[in-house]
């Protein structure tokens, strides 16, 4: 694609100028709770307005052009603007918008769709994915996990595996049971969560939690253990599960160390407890795979996926059910007395297919994979020389760096002075999205950026970090 032709001045100040900015803004902070914000706080500022998107490149209301480094949460993985999704979307609606598939029905998309992902999840260590249940959205896939690992024990006679474990900082979504499975203690501190038999263990970021010269290696082993100290702890007869993603994505892109999975997959082996992989960022071609699993080599039983199937365009979600859980659940299951009104909606569905089709015939994961994943990787690296970078690093197209005080000794901000936002700010400033996950720094752009893409994307990061540090400097809080 000519990225050139979709930088069109004029027409953008014409659309600019049809938008009233601060009359969206007045009615947005009198009617509509954002998730995940400050509303008293948003209402001094007014929300800033996107009204337009194409390719990585999203505009607001007033006409500002931004690159999306984070394709949107995570999701636009095939980019803005792509007209066959759009066209599948319409030729759906136009045929059969909405069917349930309770009471014995089915519709042609879901079916489609589910064969479809059963085809392109890769067999690792002779475990298939067969089965697909759909949602419409991660959060609502994790609960439905939680409901699928109960289920499973009790089925073979084992109810007391109740417990599932999972990490600190970990995100698996907002529900009760989502907001429950993350390590966010922001989010537990509100609605007395985590809910009972969900418990945490910390999380594989080299950078903040291995000792002082241990190796990343070593760390990833050790971080590992961890898992087998809680098994212990909790009594392996009473644990479940172990629910994880790939690389930790809203917690700041924390990337394990290449020890971590196998050690992780040695565990959950010897004492028999479910592995659910988390895959609503990693899946579809974001770390050059269809499924990360195989990127990390482990044999996870269920795949919570969102996000990439539909690349954001409709809400989309799902678990891929490997045969493990799948014999069991249909073999001897009976009714699972669980589903969602939209399970399976045929227009999501359609939507989802044509991405696929999509992703495939461009195809996104080799790309990443081969191409612009280690070009990023290469770009990203050269960061590792700024003055405010304490390490920055990649795995396929997700990357975060951490801001420090001190880059010789590694030493951090106070997490009050609040340096990741002052850097989001001045990203903003400057027309870049990049999302600050405290001090970290972190980009996921969608997969079909391109190498010169990429460059303009480095030279927007640096030059921020360059502004932030002047800040810094103005304030006296970096030398
Ligand atoms: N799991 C992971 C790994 C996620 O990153 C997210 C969303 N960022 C979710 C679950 C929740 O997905 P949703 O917001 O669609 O409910």
């Amino acid at each position: 694609m000519n990225t050139s032709t979709l930088i069109a001045p004029p027409a953008i100040v014409r659309r600019a100028e049809q938008h009233d900015t601060r009359a969206i803004q007045a009615q947005d902070s009198a009617h509509f709770i954002h998730p995940f914000t400050d509303h008293g706080d948003l209402a001094t500022r007014g929300a800033r307005v996107m009204t337009r998107a194409e390719n990585i490149y999203v505009w607001d209301s007033e006409g500002h052009r931004i690159l999306d480094a984070m394709s949107g949460l995570w999701c636009v993985n095939a980019g803005y603007g792509r007209k066959e999704l759009a066209d599948a979307a319409y030729q759906q609606l136009m045929t059969l918008p909405y069917y349930n598939s309770f009471f014995q029905t089915t519709n042609v998309p879901a079916v489609q769709l589910a064969s479809k992902l059963a085809s392109l999840a890769p067999v690792v260590g002779g475990r298939r994915f067969e089965h697909v249940f759909f949602s419409s959205s991660g959060s609502e896939s994790n609960d439905t996990n939680v409901r699928l690992v109960r289920r499973y024990w009790d089925l073979l006679g084992q109810p007391q595996r109740k417990v599932i474990i999972s990490r600190h900082n970990a995100y698996h979504g907002s529900t009760m049971a989502g907001a429950s499975l993350g390590g966010m203690s922001g989010m537990h501190a509100q609605g007395d969560l985590p809910i009972p038999d969900i418990v945490h263990i910390e999380q594989p970021y080299h950078f903040e939690n291995a000792q002082p010269g241990e190796s990343a290696a070593d760390f990833g082993r050790r971080a590992a253990g961890w898992l087998e100290a809680k098994i212990l702890e909790v009594g392996p007869e009473r644990v479940a599960a172990f629910i994880a993603e790939p690389v930790q994505g809203a917690g700041g892109v924390i990337i394990p160390p290449e020890t971590y999975w196998p050690e992780i997959q040695r565990i959950v082996d010897q004492y028999g407890i479910l592995l659910i992989s988390d895959e609503v960022i990693c899946a579809f071609g974001r770390l050059g795979h269809w499924f990360a699993y195989e990127k990390f080599g482990y044999r996870p039983d269920l795949v919570t996926f969102a996000k990439g199937v539909t690349s954001g365009y409709v809400p989309l979600g799902g678990v891929m059910v490997g045969d493990r859980v799948a014999q069991v659940l249909i073999e001897q299951g009976g009714e699972f007395n669980h589903g969602y009104t939209y399970s399976g909606h045929p227009v999501a569905c359609a939507v989802a297919l044509a991405n696929l089709e999509l992703m495939e015939r461009e195809d996104l994961p080799g790309k990443v994979k081969n191409d612009t994943g280690p070009y990023l990787a290469q770009r990203f690296a050269e960061l590792n020389e700024h003055p405010l970078v304490g390490v920055a690093e990649t795995c396929g197209l997700v990357a975060g760096l951490v801001l420090v005080k001190d880059k010789a000794t590694g030493e951090t901000f106070d997490p009050d002075l609040g340096v990741g936002m002052k850097c989001r700010a001045h990203c903003f400033k400057n027309g870049l999205i990049m999302r600050a996950v405290g001090d970290r720094m972190i980009i996921a752009p969608p997969l079909v950026i391109t190498r010169a893409q990429i460059d303009e994307l480095m030279g927007l990061i640096r030059q921020c970090l360059d502004a932030t540090l002047v800040q810094l400097r103005a304030e006296g809080l970096h030398s």
